[in-house]
């Protein structure tokens, strides 16, 4: 089954730079409609559990450091093809690979540092969106 939603965070780095609003009107310019969104901080035990998919990598404790110094945006975003037309806006994971005009080309600054998260799957979208927001907040 596919869905029209997609999940993301505006991560600690681009929050630090005061890049949240530049960032949501590359989200809206691009179409996309926010139904969730809250500023919130990850803790520990909420890192771990959300990239639990990448704890045998080697940069697993590093990336649940990052993600965890500091606030993110979450948000659940809708548009047809949303999942694959996000990962389109926000660019390759390294920002040096990362096509001119994506949101990691313009505001991230490293592999580990890049700015925001967008879901992988119509499956991981709506696991994600559940994990940060209940229903009553998705509109
Ligand atoms: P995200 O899931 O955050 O949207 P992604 O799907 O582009 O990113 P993943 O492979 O899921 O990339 O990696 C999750 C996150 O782990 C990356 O966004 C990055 O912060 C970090 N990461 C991935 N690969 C590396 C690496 N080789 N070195 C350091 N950090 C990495
Ligand atoms: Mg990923």
């Amino acid at each position: 089954m596919t869905t029209n939603r997609t999940f993301t965070m505006i991560k600690p780095d681009a929050v630090e730079k005061g890049h949240i609003g530049a960032i949501l009107e590359k989200i809206n310019s691009a179409g996309f409609k926010i139904v969730a969104m809250k500023f919130t901080q990850l803790s520990k035990g909420d890192a771990e559990k959300f990239y639990e998919i990448h704890n045998e990598r080697p940069f697993f404790a590093d990336l649940v450091q990052f993600m965890t110094r500091g606030p993110i945006v979450a948000a659940i975003l809708e548009k047809e093809n949303a999942v694959e037309d996000f990962r389109a806006l926000i660019g390759a994971t390294n920002p040096a690979e990362a096509a001119e005009g994506t949101i990691r080309k313009m505001f991230a600054t490293s592999i580990s540092e890049n700015a925001v998260h967008g879901s992988d799957s119509d499956e991981n979208a709506a696991i994600e969106g559940a994990f940060h927001f209940s229903g009553r907040e998705v509109y």
